[in-house]
């Protein structure tokens, strides 16, 4: 097992939308060891695989319940509902907090490492971890889900502390 550095923001790869992974080998499966015990140094609660510079449709999370870690390949979602408003954080852009409103369920199809399908669901935290990883498989981040003016606000912020201008 290996962890790996997590990419941050302006890492052109967290831009990209993720291919879909086509055979579940060895390779898919190391990476999944790898990420889950990448997002547990972090600490952190859910990786996609572009975060660590793999642009493939691969996500791990864990809701901090007795399921313990769970795996998401090439995930879709197929239902959304209702609305939630959570302080969200990520890893790729670190320290940083923002209230974000988003569905607050929501249901994907998935392929575990067996390949074989399956759907994972909920709201909470569950719903959200979701929501999150697969944005990040289709190169959006969480500052990209903010009111407009907050989000350029954001961006601002974040261009100016990568510049060290903060
Ligand atoms: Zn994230």
């Amino acid at each position: 097992m290996a962890t790996y550095p997590i990419r941050t923001f302006g890492d052109p790869v967290l831009r990209m939308e993720a291919k879909p992974v086509i055979d579940i080998d060895s390779t898919v499966r190391s990476l999944v060891r790898d990420m889950i015990e990448t997002m547990y140094n972090a600490p952190g609660l859910g990786l996609a695989a572009n975060q660590i510079g793999i642009p493939r449709r691969v996500a791990v999370f864990d809701a901090q319940d007795e399921l313990g870690p769970r795996v998401m390949i090439n995930p879709e979602i197929v239902e959304r509902s209702g609305e939630w408003e959570y302080e969200e954080g990520c890893l790729s852009v670190p320290n940083r907090y923002w209230p974000i409103l988003r569905p607050a369920f929501a249901r994907v199809k998935a392929l575990d490492l067996d390949g074989n399908e399956v759907e994972l669901a909920g709201d909470g935290i569950v719903g959200r971890l979701i929501q999150h990883e697969v944005d990040h498989l289709d190169g959006y981040l969480l500052i990209d889900r903010l009111p407009k003016r907050v989000r350029k606000t954001a961006l601002k912020e974040l261009r100016d502390e990568a510049l060290g201008l903060e």
